[in-house]
This record gives C-alpha cells, structure tokens and sequence, in this order.
C-alpha cells in the first residue's frame, strides 16, 4: 500500500483538507470518520473477496476506501463534491483498483453505472458512511432501481436503522421500513459514538448489514407496492381505506371490498400492517386494476 494520510488523526485530516482548499460542509453531511477500528469492522462486515466489484457511496477523505483497497476488492466510489473527488483523485492513484467518480447517490442510473465499470450488471457489494441528510431518499433510490447488492453495510444515523428493522406496531415501523424489508434482510450490527467522526456530529450513528430477499411480486404488482405503501404511510392518521381512495381515486365500496379480500379491515391504519399484508394487498389491486379496464 502506499504512503496515505492517517485519517485516524484531526490534525492530519484537516491538513489534508487545506491543502485542497477545503473545509468540511455540515450540508454535505461531511462527518469524516477519523477511527481506525470503526473503518476496519465496517470493511470486515461487508467480507469481501479478492477481486470482487464494491461500490463506496460519498468516500471523503478516502478512509474506508483504503481499507478495501487493502482487500483487493475493485471499487468504485461516487463522490457528490468536487473538491473531495479532486482530492480523493490524487491520493487514490497509485491504487490501480479504485476508481473515484463525480456524482449523486441521489440521481445516479445505478445499472448504467456498475456496467460502464465492471462491465455488466453483477452483483456488488455497497458500503457507505451516508451523509445523515440523504438516508431515506438514497434507500428509496436504491430499492426502486433494484440495484444488484450482494451485501450492503450503510452506516445511518441510529434513529434510522432502528426505523428500518421496526416491527408492525412499533412507533418507528413507517414506508422505509415496509419498503426495506420487502427487498433486504437488515440487521444493526453495532452502534457507533459521535466522538469518532471529526467534525463530531449531533447524533449517534449505527451499521447496518443489508442482504436482499428473493421478492414476491412481479414488477408490475411492486409498482403498486410502492404507490400502497408511500400512500398510506404520508397519511398515517387516515385509514387504509381513505388512502385507498385518495392515492388510487376508487369508489369507497371498490376500495372495501379490495381491502376485505386481501383480509384487512378497511379501518386499519398502515402501521399495523406487516409487509406481507402490504405485499398481499398490492398484488390484489394490481390484478383489479389490469382487470378493470
Ligand atoms: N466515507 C467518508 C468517511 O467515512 O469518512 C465520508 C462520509 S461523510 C458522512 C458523507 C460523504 O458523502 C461526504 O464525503 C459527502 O460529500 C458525500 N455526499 C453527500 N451527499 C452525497 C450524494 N448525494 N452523493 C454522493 N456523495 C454524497
């Protein structure tokens, strides 16, 4: 490996900084991890094998990309900010492996992407220190575009992960939990102290290992899964039935009976609704829709 920055010390990472002209953005979620043994448990959770392709969202300053480096994954990593993609460019270029790109976790065609680099659209394993401003927009992106991960370790803000493996009838269970476990297997792997990041942010954060499920429905009955379950849970007060109407401009006696014969009471409200049920019920609607035209 080559002679890098130690990231495990401030001093030397804002150094590193100003020598790009650089500052950290609080509006880019730029909470450098500066702990050597958090980079080495994450980089271990997502076990990867020599060789295998490895997508890094928002690398930074680069502290876990080397630690992959170091495990001979090839990586590509995509860096929303200029500035850090210059400075990442140079730092990473004696690693042949690592490839730094400029772009939005947010907009990115993830596909598109993983085929221009690796060559195809192969399973890849995503690793990720989310900026704490994009986590549910950047999971909803990901899930939608059935992005091929093999294993996914995402570091989020605590309050984030506990909302994505929540229970029905836990007051965090919400859309990104019913949406992350129709696609992923979640488990919060440990939490970790605002102390390690520099600058030290307002909130703790937690790793989370993500592995996908074979999904039930078709892609026809997960588009309505989604219109289902954003619908609903942006009017968590309203029952399933008034969302029904709302979302899908039904008759109130269609949108009953839909409800009644995938055996949810119309006054159900969406957070006692388990995934299956949400997925039972998409596929009923989509079958009434393709029927009723
Ligand atoms: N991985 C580094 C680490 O652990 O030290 C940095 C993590 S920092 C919490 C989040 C990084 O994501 C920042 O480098 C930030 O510039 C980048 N970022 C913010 N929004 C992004 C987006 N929409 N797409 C890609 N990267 C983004």
């Amino acid at each position: 490996m080559p002679d890098l920055p130690n990231m495990a010390s401030p001093r030397e990472v804002a150094l590193l900084l100003e020598r790009f002209g650089l500052k950290p953005l609080p509006g880019r979620g730029q909470n450098f991890l500066i702990d050597g043994n958090v980079v080495q448990k994450i980089a271990a959770a997502l076990e990867v094998k020599r060789g295998e392709a490895v997508v890094e969202v928002g690398p930074g300053l680069g502290a876990l990309t080397q630690a992959l480096a170091g495990l001979d994954a090839r990586i590509l990593a995509l860096e929303l900010d200029r500035g850090l993609v210059r400075l990442l460019q140079e730092l990473m270029k004696p690693l042949a492996a690592v490839t730094v790109v400029q772009g939005d976790a947010l907009q990115v065609d993830w596909r598109a992407l993983c085929r221009s680099y690796f060559g195809a659209v192969t399973a890849v394993k995503l690793v990720s220190n989310l900026p704490y401003n994009i986590s549910s927009p950047f999971m909803y992106a990901l899930l939608k575009q059935n992005f091929p991960f093999s294993r996914a370790v995402l570091m989020f803000q605590k309050e984030v992960a506990e909302r994505i493996v929540a229970p029905p009838g836990d007051g965090s269970y919400g859309g990104l939990s019913v949406l992350c476990q129709y696609y992923a297997a979640g488990k919060i792997l440990f939490k970790v102290s605002s102390r390690v990041f520099w600058p030290r942010p307002g909130v703790e954060s937690a790793v989370m290992l993500l592995t996908p499920r074979e999904k039930a429905l078709s892609a026809g009955e997960e588009a309505f899964f989604w219109r289902v379950v954003q619908g609903s849970f942006q009017q968590r007060r309203k029952t399933l039935l008034n969302s029904l109407i709302k979302v899908f401009s039904w008759p109130r006696e269609t949108a009953a009976g839909l409800l009644r014969q995938a055996l949810i009471e119309p006054s159900a409200r969406p957070e006692t609704l388990s995934v299956y049920e949400f997925a039972k019920l998409s596929r009923i609607l989509y079958n009434y829709d393709r029927n009723s035209d």
